[in-house]
């Protein structure tokens, strides 16, 4: 429904806008630079002592030049449920995407009935640039480019849940816009696969631990490094205003392989002592894409880390299906999850840099949350934020004295 109402505006707004350009002797102001990084369920229980170490030194940087804190979520949050809560600003029952599946059906953006962020600024003639971000198949027509995500359905993976379809398998939508851009994409990049790998069951798992296990971690960073070159490749050759790029292996690792002890509940020896870095290492391969991506990032580009929701191993005990959002059998062993009843249990994050953010700047307790982003990034382009939105920019991260010039221009 909302792609029949947004389109058409769009298309007009973008037709208007090229004419403006070519009769204008004036070049128009540059737009504000946005590089929005979202990654899948980044735990701080596991960042911190990783920060500590040492062991994250391009999150570190980061850090000291930005603010940082607790992303309050939604309840039972998940991947597609947060991200449209993040795109919108409204409540999952108001934009609809209300999980992986609404009405036995996959979410897709049909059923977005609230306008996205990508959809307002491409409206204020910002150039969007977005890749890998859940929710967003098929893909809808923006001011600049989308590659979709999460939930894009293909061979293989023909529901697209929790699956991984390669660029060339997709089926059933585009999963790139313009479509045009697809044959660069295949060339230049080569063909991707669109999310991360599907989690083992336990029959794949049952006497074959290690390999099973070390098998799946390579496919995880195979994936890894074609994503790392995707965003590469998007930010060198098609840079944009506004860019919107997501990983989203951390937390699929997390969900079988998060460093458990045998006091926790699922505790399998044969699983959970195997590879107890394999999560954290999760971290420390992200730091390495995000190195890549601080590259294209200089002192006027605004960088925002976020993360919908953060995980945690089992622990609500009035729950009754702990494999509640798992793959098709369910019988994957899952030991940490994060639709947990209470979104409070485990809140995402944020990091942000950039002109006038304050530096080493620590929000405390859940005063941020998934709400809050759009509006922020509404705001550093000075584009009204619509009624519909509940949150709000997030001031406290500006500098006052800077703030007038840094937000609102
Ligand atoms: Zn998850």
């Amino acid at each position: 429904m909302l792609r029949r109402i947004f389109s058409p505006l769009i298309l007009s707004v973008f037709l208007l806008s090229g004419v403006a350009t070519a009769q204008d002797a004036k070049p128009a102001r540059a737009k504000p630079k946005v590089i929005v990084v979202g990654v899948n369920g980044m735990e701080l229980d596991i960042i911190r002592p990783l920060l500590l170490k040492g062991q994250l030194p391009n999150l570190a940087s980061v850090v000291n030049r930005g603010a940082y804190g607790k992303l309050r979520t939604v309840p039972a949050p998940n991947c597609p449920r947060v991200y449209s809560t993040l795109f919108t600003s409204t409540a999952p029952e108001e934009h609809g995407v209300t999980g992986f599946l609404v009405g036995g059906i996959t979410a897709n953006t049909n059923m977005l009935k609230e306008e996205p962020i990508w959809s307002l600024l491409s409206a204020g003639q910002v150039t969007v640039g977005m890749a890998n971000v859940p929710a967003t198949f098929p893909v809808m027509p923006v001011n600049g480019y989308m590659i979709s995500g999460m939930l894009t359905r293909g061979k293989n993976c023909e529901d697209g849940v929790l699956c991984a379809p390669k660029l060339s398998e997709v089926m059933g939508g585009d999963a790139v816009y313009p479509k045009s851009m697809q044959a660069e994409l295949m060339k230049n990049v080569g063909d991707f696969y669109i999310d991360c790998e599907r989690m083992p069951s336990a029959a794949d798992l049952k006497g074959h631990e290690l390999p099973v296990i070390d098998a799946w971690l390579s496919k995880v960073q195979t994936i890894r490094d074609q994503q790392n070159k995707l965003f590469d490749y998007l930010l060198s050759n098609h840079p944009t205003d506004f860019t919107f790029m997501v990983q989203s292996c951390e937390d699929r690792v997390g969900h079988w392989l998060y460093p458990i002890s045998p006091f926790n509940v699922g505790y399998n020896a044969s699983v959970n002592s195997a590879r107890p870095e394999a999560f954290p290492n999760q971290y420390i391969a992200f730091d390495k894409v995000l190195g890549t991506i601080l590259k294209h990032v200089d002192d006027e580009t605004y960088l925002f880390i976020v993360s919908d929701h953060g995980i945690k191993p089992l622990r609500e005990f009035e729950e009754k299906d702990p494999h509640a959002h798992m793959d098709h059998e369910k019988t994957t062993p899952v030991i940490a999850k994060h639709d947990f009843a209470d979104g409070d249990d485990v809140p995402g994050s944020f990091f942000v840099m950039g002109p006038g953010i304050k530096h080493d700047f620590r929000v405390m307790g859940l005063a941020a949350s998934v709400y809050d982003i759009a509006p922020t990034i509404l705001r550093i382009y000075g584009i009204e934020q619509p009624k519909q939105m509940h949150g709000h920019a997030l001031s406290e991260i500006f500098d006052k004295r800077e703030s007038k010039t840094a937000v609102g221009n």
